[in-house]
């Protein structure tokens, strides 16, 4: 129960429907891996928390609304306890048997019927307020296994209100999913998949998405194999159907045959084997047939795929997106909690350098805590701004939550000497922008000169360029900061006006737009005349199709999700950069996306011949 409007990491159970036949569904191909194993639908139909002052005569039927919401979900979770013995799965009966236990516990029922009684209060916001407050007790104690409690107060109470509300009253008792199952969803936020992650299941499928949207991004960082934007697939799947997910092709095979089973399981062993052939180039440096070097670095949303990212040849981390750690939470993250996060990160990454991108709230990546702070209250981040994508969020945001900003940078900073720090503005739109984020990063500095706290001298200070404003006065920003990452995801999304999140503009996403081209030449130029290095950290720098194509763009470095590396080195030490030189320049003659396209794949067929089934298909 993160805020009244949102639901929680566990999920009502979509009761068995299973399809007749034999049957292929194509998506987008949103992470790479094949995964064969049971679905598990789950529904995250918005739970509703009506505030409502009541009559001093209404509080005896309130106070037994609850009561029988309680003895409700009492029931439900008896009922879930008994299915799952069933299928022996008494690891998830122990969770059931704690939830109950919670549902009857004191501090829970006690404070929530006092508020139905002494402040005359609705039993939906009674209970809201209670599990709030109880989640605010757990937030304050600095402990893992406390924050883990308090997610179960939250799932609770959360089933507790879809009790009490007669639309969602009928739904089956939330729960986990089962280790090794394929969750199937209309849809996900980056905080549910990083609780899928937690939860080991096998792959991610999904009515809606794009491959760039956050859920993706965090599919591929922990190895989820994932499909998403398939329309109507949670209407075709009841939980308990077989199912076959091929995240490369982005292919989900509904009822599959037993032939099939095993032949999807030759592929993925066969694929595993290929992976691990690769890594013996582990440490060999990306560097083309005519010396050409690439750094080649990772993308990170949490500091514990550090060492994954290490293990597979990253060279440092290119993109360290440091908003996803706290997604779920209530209160602002505190300067003490940026320093040892950040201080963990430089020093496992070392001697290698860390780019910390700074907070990139908004859209997909609302924490509940920015429902507190005083400037959203004004124009909120939230599902309330009519275009979120173009609102308050990212930089603009930190500019205007000064706090939240300076607990950061100056965590960032105190971190700074254990490792080799980089820190990242992200959406800048231009010049002032930069400046504004600077100036508070030097105020940020001269505050911790002032209290004697020591911080490294020369930590170069980046922008991400994403906007067109950006490209277009890259030459400005450029000689204003130390280095310049291009984050296509965002680029491709502004400059080609779709949506990165809608499935249905999916196709639409053309890394190979001239326009895009043309937008990534000019800012490498604009860097490089300035003589600063230019990265790319968006999804196009992860797939190996368009790894020749960087490489004659000029970038200095290309920072990918972990897994890819070892594919985008294989290729570029294939690679010849001044013959990629010469494709690109004929490459910019092209008119139109499909025209590209069409030319990189047949220059690509021999580099990618035996790494195709291992890229995500496009
Ligand atoms: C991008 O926009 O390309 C990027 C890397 O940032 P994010 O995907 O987090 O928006
Ligand atoms: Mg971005």
């Amino acid at each position: 129960m993160p805020s009244p409007d949102e639901s929680g990491p566990f999920f009502a159970v979509k009761p068995l429907s299973r399809p007749l036949s034999t049957e292929l569904r194509h998506g987008i191909a949103a992470s790479p891996g094949i995964a064969v194993g049971r679905a598990f639908v789950i529904d995250r139909r918005r739970i509703k928390v009506p505030k409502r002052h009541i009559p001093a005569e209404e509080v005896p039927s309130e106070l037994v609304r609850l009561d029988e919401a309680v003895s409700q979900a009492d029931l439900q979770l008896e009922r879930m306890k008994r299915k799952l013995r069933e299928t022996d799965e008494e690891q998830t009966v122990v969770i059931l048997e704690a939830y109950q236990l919670i549902l009857h516990d004191e501090h829970m029922i006690n404070p929530t019927r006092r508020r139905i009684r002494d402040e005359k209060m609705n039993a939906e916001w009674a209970l809201f307020k209670t599990v709030e407050e109880i989640k605010a007790r757990f937030d304050a104690i600095d402990q893992e296994y406390f924050r883990e409690r308090r997610s179960d107060v939250e799932f609770v109470g959360e089933q507790v209100l879809r009790n009490l509300d007669s639309s969602t009253a009928a739904d089956a008792p939330q729960v986990p999913p089962p280790q090794g199952a394929v969750v199937v969803a209309r849809d996900l936020s980056p905080a549910d998949t990083v609780h899928l992650h937690k939860s080991m299941v096998a792959a991610i499928v999904t009515d809606a998405g794009g491959r760039t949207s956050h859920s993706s991004i965090l599919a591929q960082a922990f190895g989820i194999p994932a499909v998403v934007g398939l329309d109507t697939i949670t209407a075709a799947i009841g939980t308990g159907d077989l199912l076959i997910v091929d995240g490369n092709r982005g292919e989900v095979i509904l009822c599959p045959s037993h032939e099939q089973v095993e032949e999807y399981r030759f592929k993925a062993r066969s694929q595993h084997q290929r992976i691990e052939a690769l890594l013996i180039d582990r440490e060999a440096p990306a560097e083309t047939k005519d010396h050409a070097r690439i750094g080649l670095l990772a993308n990170i949303e949490m500091p514990d795929e550090v060492p994954y990212a290490l293990d597979y040849g990253a060279e440092g981390i290119g993109l360290y997106r440091t908003e996803f750690l706290f997604l779920d939470r209530n209160d602002l993250p505190r300067e003490d909690e940026h320093f040892m996060h950040a201080r963990g990160v430089v020093r496992r990454v070392a001697p290698f350098p860390a780019t910390f991108r700074t907070f990139d709230l908004g859209v997909d990546k609302v924490a509940p805590f920015l429902a507190k702070m005083a400037g959203v209250a004004m124009g909120a981040p939230t599902d309330s701004e009519p275009n979120p994508a173009l609102g308050l969020r990212s930089l603009r945001l930190c500019l205007r939550e000064r706090g939240m900003f300076k607990a950061q940078l100056r965590g960032l900073l105190r971190a700074s000497l254990h490792g080799r720090m980089r820190i990242m503005f992200p959406m800048v739109s231009g010049v002032q922008e930069l400046r504004a984020a600077k100036a508070i990063l030097e105020e940020c500095k001269e505050e911790l000169r002032r209290e004697g706290i020591a911080f490294a001298q020369d930590i170069p200070v980046g922008i991400m360029v994403e906007m067109p404003s950006a490209v277009m006065v890259a030459d400005h920003l450029a000689r204003e900061c130390d280095f310049m990452s291009i984050g296509t995801n965002d680029l491709i999304q502004y400059s080609l006006a779709l949506d990165r999140l809608n499935e249905h503009v999916g196709y639409l996403y053309q890394p190979l737009h001239p326009a895009v081209l043309r937008m990534v030449k000019r800012t490498v130029e604009a860097g490089h005349a300035a003589g600063k290095r230019v990265a790319m950290c968006g999804e196009m720098a992860s797939d190996p199709l368009f790894s020749i194509v960087l490489l004659g763009l000029e970038l200095d470095d290309l920072s990918m999700s972990a897994a890819a590396v070892p594919l985008v080195k294989r290729v570029l030490r294939e690679a010849h950069a001044g013959e990629a030189k010469r494709l690109v320049q004929e490459l910019l003659d092209l008119p139109s996306a499909e025209d590209i396209e069409a030319a990189v794949r047949d220059y690509m067929k021999n580099y990618l011949a035996d790494l195709e089934d291992l890229r995500p298909q496009r």
